[in-house]
């Protein structure tokens, strides 16, 4: 069964950036995994958590509850510090994504955009960066040997919208290639989300991003290993 594989900044951004279209995918028996890079022990909002190692712990298994909702099938959290990733160098993460799917052997890699996302967050245009340098590095015979045999993953898509999102006007985001109908997954999109209860001063500003998008995710095809599909797609594993 095709296997996708998502990367993500935060413990949360597997929920509102592509949560519907995980448990779409999980739902139909394909495989779904996550690797998220950091444990978000720098968010502002940080429900009764005294110190960061304390928050760190409680977003982890926040993480862990939204995945099992989501019928995600494996998931990794890693312990890179949160609001720092740019600061990780490609020789670390990027080769350690590329040992993943070496591993993983994903059909198709998700991530959150160049741009950052429609929150524009650093993290997550650090992660993008590092998820493509990945996908394109896990599938080159003649790089990192010692990440074990190549695999070339067929899709690396972003998360992207039509539009910017009302919050954060200001943000270039990438065009759309692919329109996720959510609708059936929708509800428990918003119910992982809510997993993270620490994060729960944001539950409202989701709404109001969600009801901007319509119940659909968009995703930016940013590599893909054979001809593009032609038109605008409505499945990520079509032509798999
Ligand atoms: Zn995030």
């Amino acid at each position: 069964m095709a296997c996708l594989l998502a990367i993500t900044a935060h413990p949360d951004d597997e929920s509102a950036s592509f949560g519907g279209t995980l448990a779409l995918y999980a739902r139909r028996g394909a495989g779904v995994e996550v690797v998220c890079a950091t444990r978000g022990e720098a968010g502002r909002h940080r429900g009764q958590a005294r110190t960061s190692e304390e928050l760190a712990q409680t977003r982890v298994r926040e993480f862990q509850d939204a995945c099992r909702l989501l019928g995600v099938t494996w998931n990794q959290i890693w312990e890179y510090p949160d609001r720092g990733l740019e600061r990780i160098s490609l020789p670390d993460l990027g080769v350690r994504l590329c040992r993943v799917i070496r591993e993983r052997r994903p059909e198709v890699v998700l991530s959150m955009g160049l741009e950052g996302g429609l929150s524009g967050h650093p993290d997550h245009a650090a992660i993008s960066h590092f998820a493509a340098f990945a996908f394109h590095a896990a599938g080159r015979r003649n790089l990192y040997p010692e990440c074990g045999p190549p695999h070339q993953a067929r899709k690396l898509y972003f998360a992207t919208a039509p539009a910017p999102s009302p919050a954060h006007p200001e943000i270039c985001l990438s065009p759309v290639h692919a329109e996720i109908d959510v609708s059936e997954t929708f509800d428990l999109k918003v119910a992982a989300f809510q997993c993270h209860r620490t994060q729960s001063p944001l539950f409202a500003r989701l709404r109001r991003a969600l009801d901007h998008l319509g119940r659909r995710e968009y995703f930016h095809l940013a590599a893909c290993a054979a001809a593009p599909p032609p038109g605008l797609e409505r499945d990520l594993l079509s032509g798999l």
